[in-house]
C-alpha cells in the first residue's frame, strides 16, 4: 500500500453534500482503505462569476497503481454528473491525485504531484489536517514550510 492524498473540489449542485458522497465513494475503492478526511473548507473561485468552491483533501492508503487509481478518481467524478466543458469550469466534482507515496509521476494523463498545489490554500491547509508537517515533497520542502509560504487568506473552514 502506498499513502495517497486526493484533493477534493465542488461549486455546484450542493458542494457539501457533493464532497460527502465523493468520500463515501472513496471508501468503497477496491485495494484501498480510507485513512482520514480534512474538514471542509469554502473559498470564492479563482475565476470571476462561479459558484463558491467546498474543498477537502482525503488521505487514502491503496494497492492500486497511479493511473488505475486516476481511472477510479475520474469514473467517481463522471459517477456525481462531472461535465467538462471549458478548462476550470464549474463542476459537480473535483477529484486529484495530490501525491502517490513520494513518486514522481509524469506522464501525459498524470502529473504528480500536482502541479498547483503548493500555491493553493485551499488544498494546502485540508492537506495539513490529515498529513504530518514533516510531509517532504521532492524539492525537499516540507508542508509546513509550503503553509508559511502560503497565507490563510479567503478560506472558511466549515464546521463539519
Ligand atoms: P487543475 O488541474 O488546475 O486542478 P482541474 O482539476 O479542473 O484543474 P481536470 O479537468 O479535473 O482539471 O483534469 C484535467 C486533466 O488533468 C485530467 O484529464 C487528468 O488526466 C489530468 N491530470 C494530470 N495530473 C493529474 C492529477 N495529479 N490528478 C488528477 N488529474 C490529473
Ligand atoms: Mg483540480
Ligand atoms: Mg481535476
Amino acid at each position: 500500500m502506498e499513502r495517497t492524498y486526493i484533493g477534493m473540489g465542488s461549486n455546484l449542485a450542493d458542494p457539501a453534500e457533493q464532497l460527502r458522497s465523493a468520500v463515501e465513494a472513496l471508501a468503497q475503492l477496491p485495494d484501498s482503505r480510507l485513512v482520514g478526511v480534512s474538514a471542509f473548507y469554502q473559498s470564492d473561485s479563482l475565476l470571476a462569476g462561479q459558484p463558491r468552491y467546498t474543498n477537502a483533501v482525503a488521505a487514502l492508503d491503496t494497492a492500486m497503481p497511479p493511473l488505475q487509481l486516476l481511472d477510479a478518481l475520474q469514473a467517481i467524478e463522471l459517477g456525481q454528473g462531472r461535465e467538462r466543458h471549458e478548462r476550470w469550469g464549474p463542476r459537480t466534482l473535483d477529484l486529484d491525485i495530490l501525491l502517490f507515496g513520494d513518486r514522481l509521476i509524469d506522464e501525459p494523463r498524470l502529473k504528480v504531484p500536482h502541479y498547483h498545489m503548493q500555491a493553493r490554500p485551499f488544498v494546502l491547509y485540508p492537506l495539513a489536517e490529515v498529513a504530518p508537517a514533516s510531509l517532504t515533497l521532492a524539492d525537499g520542502r516540507t508542508l509546513a514550510q509550503l503553509l508559511n509560504d502560503c497565507p490563510f487568506v479567503g478560506l472558511e473552514r466549515l464546521c463539519s
